[in-house]
């Protein structure tokens, strides 16, 4: 007998009928002789409306109060799974994330998970039960509920299966796993068989949403290997796993993010500590910068500009200028919206070129670089919203990610 964990994200579950398809599914599961736990996500559309709800009626909501809203959504389904299971005989209970033990520390929209402690899983499936659980919600030490983050059932899932040691963990999704770029921009990419947590975890971060960036991060540490597959058909899906048994390519895929925000501080003083104060200032209010570039400072002043998730890009703008009035000289405003479009590969490690083949493939389509990060296994480029989808497809091709590995020419 296995103890299997699998997650149902929103489209799996948008509907009556895909919330049966997927307790026919969980049946097959458990009548095979398995210990079944499923987290489920709120039905498609139900958060984005949820928040949208709560922006008509203020601009930036309490984040509490957002807590006790968006976690409404997951549990709507884990009922309504539940009572789907009911209905074809068999024994299953729901849990909300607090009830399944999952502590979070207190940090409304974003809580990190502590510890997986008090609740009442094994014994439950001990006693023949398949339990579904809450996916993206947690209890903080007063036992309030927190939330995870967006795409945050993916970390409750990863979470738990590493918590009641699972044998298999599996993420089912709307497509059967995880592609060379996202299969809804550029029709000719292929699935992967395996990725490294490295690589899916800078592709998850640099806007591949197939997975929650956080669970890979939390999977990579707890080493809980999983696959992404389909909830629709029965292919198997992608692995994702640690690095060592890879085939060795120089480029993975391809990452495109179009949430991310600018933001420009003018006239900051030019002297030695400066930079850091003002990141100091966006870690302490848990914003996250990404791409970092400062010029040349000229007159006793320098500008600095950065990118933030474009959620963030209020609390950004508040937390600099906090800071700047203290010192009494700078300006921050919050420029426009960009694409990040990224490539990812462990093999970039040993291998030199890659930055010039991208930046020839987007200046040969006449796209304009704005900013440029690298690190070991990626490089990524901001640019105009406007050109993202064109950027991805036109870097895929260049790199012949629709092609098997080995009958690539260049990379
Ligand atoms: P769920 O609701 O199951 O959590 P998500 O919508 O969060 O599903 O993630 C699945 C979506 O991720 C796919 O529909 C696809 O458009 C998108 N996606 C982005 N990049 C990739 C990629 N490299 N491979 C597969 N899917 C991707
Ligand atoms: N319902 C949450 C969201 O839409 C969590 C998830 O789907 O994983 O972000
Ligand atoms: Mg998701």
């Amino acid at each position: 007998m296995a103890l299997i964990v699998q997650k149902y994200g929103g489209t799996s579950v948008k509907d009556l009928d895909r919330i049966k398809a997927v307790a026919e599914r969980i049946r097959t599961t458990y009548e095979a002789g398995n210990q079944v736990v499923v987290v489920v996500s709120a039905r498609s559309g139900v958060t984005n409306r949820l928040i949208a709800d709560a922006q008509a009626l203020h601009p930036h909501p309490d984040e509490r109060e957002m807590d006790m809203l968006l976690s409404v959504g997951e549990q709507e389904t884990i009922a309504l799974t539940t009572i789907a299971l009911h209905s074809l005989g068999i024994p299953a209970v729901s849990r909300t994330g607090g009830q399944a033990g999952i502590f979070t520390d207190g940090f409304h929209t974003k809580a990190r998970i502590v510890d997986i402690r008090g609740g009442d899983l094994q014994e439950q499936l001990d006693s023949g039960k398949v339990v579904i659980v809450a996916g993206f919600q947690g209890a903080n030490s007063l036992g309030h509920t927190t939330t995870l983050g967006r795409g945050g059932s993916d970390l409750s899932a990863i979470a738990l299966a590493a918590a009641l040691k699972a044998d298999l963990c599996q993420i089912y999704t709307d497509v059967d796993g995880v592609y060379t770029a996202d299969p809804r921009i550029v029709s000719s990419a292929r699935k992967l068989q395996v990725v490294s947590y490295e690589e899916m975890l800078e592709l998850a971060s640099l806007g591949s949403k197939v997975m929650q960036s956080r669970s890979v991060e939390f999977a990579n540490k707890y080493q809980v290997q999983f696959e992404v597959r389909s909830s629709y058909n029965n292919n198997p899906g992608t692995i994702v796993k640690a690095e060592s048994t890879l085939e060795d390519v120089v480029v993975r895929g391809v990452a495109c993010d179009k949430n991310q925000t600018k933001v420009v501080v003018n006239d900051l003083p030019d002297q030695p500590g400066a930079a850091a104060k003002v990141f100091k200032c966006l870690a302490d209010a848990q914003v996250n910068v990404d791409m970092i570039v400062q010029n040349i400072g000229r007159d006793g002043v320098a500008n600095l500009t950065f990118t933030v998730p474009s959620d963030d890009a209020y609390r950004a703008e508040n937390a600099v200028t906090e800071f700047l009035k203290e010192i009494g000289s700078g300006r921050v405003s919050v420029a426009d919206r960009i694409a990040k479009v990224s490539v990812v590969g462990v093999g970039m490690r040993s291998h030199s070129g890659v930055a010039a083949h991208m930046f020839t493939a987007l200046a040969e389509s006449g796209i304009n670089i704005q900013l440029i990060s690298t690190s070991e296994i990626k490089i990524s480029v901001a640019i105009n919203i406007e050109h993202a989808d064109e950027a991805v497809r036109v870097i895929h091709d260049a790199f012949e990610l629709n092609k098997d590995a080995s009958e690539r020419s260049s990379f």
